[in-house]
């Protein structure tokens, strides 16, 4: 395949996560006889710094011509104050709306090799969870009207859903559910919200199209409850873009570092945001210190969903766990000092690298099924 990838490595520790990502894909490319051209575009606080635009002239244009965006991280303390209103965080949300990418995919899985780090007693030494968070994007609260009421003795933010938002999202997240486990369970708070309760009305209806997979209905702040108290009961969950947001991140706490979390963001067509579901981690930048798996494994959703590179997705993913099988670890997923191998980010991503080069001798079987 040849195909060009637009990359934004935006700010903090995002270019020290989408080297290794990047360079991922070309070792892909290497193996499997793929030619992929990189589009740099700039947006977040680097393009403020460079161009005084947090969103310059062109970048959705640019990236829209790809056939997907590989992102790493914007904002950061340096840029909370900009004139203008502008904000890095802003320049996202835009790109998510002008690309048109509506449903984020996040899937929260506890691998083996680090139950360690899950600060779950009960998982710490067994069980496992696999999660697909499926969450609306490009609505909701963080897209409705807002603002300050006359001298600023009040603020208000509205939430606000389209029968057509929520039906396109439960209908990415009921075809998930079909090819997982078969089991949905929609997140709302529809004992308060009337925009939740529109959520069930229509997964009602939606539900009558996929009966092979089993819905139910949960309360956000149980859901948040039970997110803790028992993981592996849930498979697919679909919700709103804030409940979405907060439960996405709980869910990554338990895998064991918000560092290993990948996420996709999906439009009609084929074209995808992907992206680790970290910030720009201003706490660690620049110290080679940040995990950059969350990134390296958003390339391998890049290559299963917007290239349709089932095989190439899946060799990147076999070669995350046989790094981390051989204990390598960078810091924040470090927990048995007796066996760990620490490595920085760029160390950890040429370590990836390496298990997927070194099987490129004998694979034939096995590198063309699922295609
Ligand atoms: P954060 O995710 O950047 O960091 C939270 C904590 O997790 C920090 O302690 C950080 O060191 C750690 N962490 C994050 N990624 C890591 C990685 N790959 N490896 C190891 N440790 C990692 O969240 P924050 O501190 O709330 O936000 C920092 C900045 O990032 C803010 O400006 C925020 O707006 C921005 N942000 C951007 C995005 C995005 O671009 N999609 C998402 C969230 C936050």
């Amino acid at each position: 395949m040849n195909c060009t990838i637009a990359v934004i490595a935006g700010d903090g520790i995002g270019p020290e996560v989408i080297g290794p990502a990047r360079e991922t894909l070309a070792a892909v490319a290497a193996r499997f006889g793929h030619s992929f051209g990189f589009r740099e575009l700039e947006a977040g606080g680097a393009a403020w710094d460079r161009y005084g635009d947090t969103l310059p002239p062109g970048t959705v244009e640019a990236a829209r011509e790809c056939a997907a965006l590989l992102l790493g991280a914007l904002g950061g303390p340096a840029w909370d104050n900009l004139p203008g209103g502008q904000r890095p965080e802003r320049a996202l949300l835009t790109l998510r709306k002008e690309l048109g990418v509506f449903a984020n995919l996040r899937p929260a899985v506890l691998l083996p090799q680090l139950r360690a780090a899950c600060p779950l007693k009960a998982f710490a030494e067994r069980g496992s969870f696999d999660i697909l968070i499926v969450r609306e994007l490009t609505g909701g609260i963080y897209f409705g009207e807002r603002g300050r009421g006359e001298g600023g003795s009040n603020a208000y933010d509205t939430m606000s859903y389209s029968v057509h938002e929520i039906e396109r999202l439960l209908r990415v997240a009921f075809e998930a559910a079909a090819r997982r486990q078969k089991k949905l369970t929609v997140v709302d708070k529809a004992n308060v919200l009337e925009s939740s309760r529109l959520w069930r009305e229509v997964t009602e209806r939606v539900k009558k199209e996929y009966p092979a997979v089993s819905c139910d209905f949960f309360y956000v702040d149980n859901a948040a409850m039970q997110l803790i108290r028992s993981p592996s009961q849930f498979d697919v969950i679909a919700t709103s873009n804030m409940f979405g947001d907060i439960l996405s991140d709980e869910a990554s706490v338990l895998t064991g570092s918000i560092g290993m979390l990948p996420s996709a963001s999906l439009g009609s067509g084929g074209f995808g945001i992907y992206e680790p579901i970290h910030g720009s981690a201003p706490d660690i930048a620049g110290q080679n210190k940040a995990n950059p798996l969350g990134t390296i494994l958003s390339a391998a959703m890049l290559l299963r969903y917007s290239l349709g590179l089932e095989s190439e997705g899946r060799a990147v993913e076999e070669a995350v766990t046989a790094a981390l099988e051989a204990g390598f670890r960078t810091v924040d997923i470090a927990g048995d000092a007796a066996n760990d191998k620490i490595l920085g980010a760029k160390e950890m991503g040429r370590a990836v690298i390496e298990f997927i080069s070194r099987r490129s001798e004998g694979e034939g079987a096995t590198a063309g099924r699922g295609r």
